[in-house]
């Protein structure tokens, strides 16, 4: 949602001259945009205005303005942390920050906005990035959340849950296909509950909408919530061809007491029954999961039950947290708090769990052909493509790219395609796993116009 955000400001302040730089050193104008969801985030935060302040001093011109969660939920108190700050603006004020901006260019000193509204200006009027040169983007559809999980602090950075309209979305889609992308990820904090609110359409069926736009080949969408995930959802996975085959569903526990005290309006119980309905009607669909560790009052026998769910669902993959108190958030106020020690013993053994299944589910992937888009040079390659006294022939180049499923499949190009692109379809026979990517040999370029996940080898 943030990386979304920030192409947003970028574009918003094209008008006005600004570009994007290489290295925060050579910059006129340096916006953190911020994420308050952990502590360690947000300490993120003050660590870098930190160094930020020692170029200021270089450079006193420098104009700073910080933005995001952290903004909206600190507003003018950042100043106090960080007095060489020009600007805070909100989550809902990305759409006036060019006027800060100017304020501050024509001699203002400071400028805070971080006013919320009850309409979802910040999205509507957001300006579209034009050509990017990506193949892949996100989409936000709805922002706020209303489900007040009792550790999270969202509902009071984000505001209140709101939906764009399908037109917008589809508007804003269509523009960004005709600048190249090919696949999009819809964002919301509950996909599963757009439009609701407003009487709008629902999400199987914007996504059915979104399936017919010409020239996308790929959709995903992130977070569903597992309380609202509907059968018409679950069938659009399997009538859906550009719907790839990945569902990320955030069970944050497997312990219906912690689950209980979490607000999440599951149970362990219906979460599995729903995994077992995604694998009967998608099958080879992958999952992947949300999974906090240490919530107040979690005993090991919780833990251990969290454990033994991730050995019944075998994610694919899994983003896992040390529970952190958030501002507002009731948790925060809850009794028998884990100390720091335990969280991370329990951090570490849960994340083996996982690696163990990951490697095994990637490692069932050698000798299979895949789908890949093309994202471009792989990290690793791209630094050593830009430097330019390194020599690369074109055959060592390396690519990188992802399957339906979301996994990481890394390759140079080879005899049987020796003239590859970014944002191509092309078909990778895999050879090698790893815990985080796998590596194969293409073997085919699939010829444009025949795209979505239906389309066969
Ligand atoms: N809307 C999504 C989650 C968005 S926040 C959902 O409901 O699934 C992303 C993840 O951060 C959460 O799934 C949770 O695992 C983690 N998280 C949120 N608040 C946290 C906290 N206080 N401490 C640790 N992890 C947290
Ligand atoms: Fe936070 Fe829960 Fe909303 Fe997700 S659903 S953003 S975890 S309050």
């Amino acid at each position: 949602m943030n990386v979304y955000d920030s192409e947003r400001i970028a574009e918003g302040l094209r008008p006005l001259g600004y570009r994007m730089t290489s290295s925060p050193e050579a910059a006129d104008l340096i916006i953190v945009n911020t994420c308050a969801i952990r502590e360690k985030a947000e300490q993120k935060v003050f660590s870098f205005l930190g160094r930020v302040s020692g170029l200021k001093r270089k450079k006193p011109g420098l104009i700073v303005a910080v933005g995001g969660c952290v903004a909206q939920q600190e507003g003018k108190k950042i100043l106090k942390r960080a007095p060489h700050v020009n600007v805070v603006f909100g989550t809902h004020t990305i759409p006036r920050l060019p006027q800060m901006i100017e304020r501050i260019e024509s001699g203002g000193y400071r400028v805070v906005d971080i006013e919320m509204s009850d309409e979802i200006e910040a999205h509507e009027t957001a300006t579209i990035p034009q050509d990017n040169g990506k193949t892949a983007s996100f989409v936000t559809i709805m922002q706020g959340c209303d489900n007040y999980c009792t550790y999270c602090v969202v509902p009071y950075v984000r505001g209140r849950e709101m939906s764009r309209t399908p037109e917008s979305i589809i508007r804003e889609i269509r523009e960004i296909v005709k600048s190249g992308v090919r696949e999009v990820t819809l964002l919301g904090q509950n996909v599963n509950s757009y439009g609701k609110k407003e009487g709008l359409c629902s999400f199987p069926e914007l996504l059915a909408r979104i399936n017919e736009i010409e020239g996308l080949w790929r959709v995903r969408f992130t977070t569903s919530h597992p309380k609202d995930l509907s059968e018409d959802l679950i069938y659009a996975f399997e009538n859906l061809d550009k719907l790839c085959k990945h569902i990320h569903l955030p069970v944050q526990s497997g312990s219906n007491r912690i689950l209980k005290r979490m607000n999440r309006k599951y149970t362990r119980e219906l979460y599995l029954e729903r995994v077992e309905k995604l694998r009967a009607v998608c099958p080879g669909i992958a999952i992947t999961s949300d999974m906090i560790v240490g919530f107040p009052g979690e005993t090991r026998a919780d833990f251990e039950e969290t454990l033994e769910l991730m050995k019944i669902v075998e994610y694919d993959g899994l983003f896992a947290f040390k529970y952190s108190d958030r501002p507002n958030a009731p948790a925060g106020r809850f009794p028998d708090k884990i100390p720091e020690e335990e969280k991370k013993e329990r951090l570490r053994i849960l994340l083996d769990l996982q690696e163990h299944f990951t490697i095994k589910k990637n490692q069932a992937m050698i000798g299979s052909t895949e789908r890949v888009l093309v994202d471009g040079f792989s990290k690793k390659q791209s630094s050593g493509i830009r430097n330019p006294k390194s020599e690369i022939r074109s055959q060592d180049i390396q690519w990188t790219g992802r399957t339906s499923t979301n996994k990481i499949i890394n390759f140079v190009q080879g005899d049987a395609c020796n003239k590859i692109f970014t944002g191509e379809m092309i078909h990778v026979r895999i050879d090698r796993a790893f815990s985080h990517s796998l590596r194969g040999k293409p073997i085919k370029i699939e010829p444009s116009g025949l795209k979505g996940e239906s389309y066969a080898a």
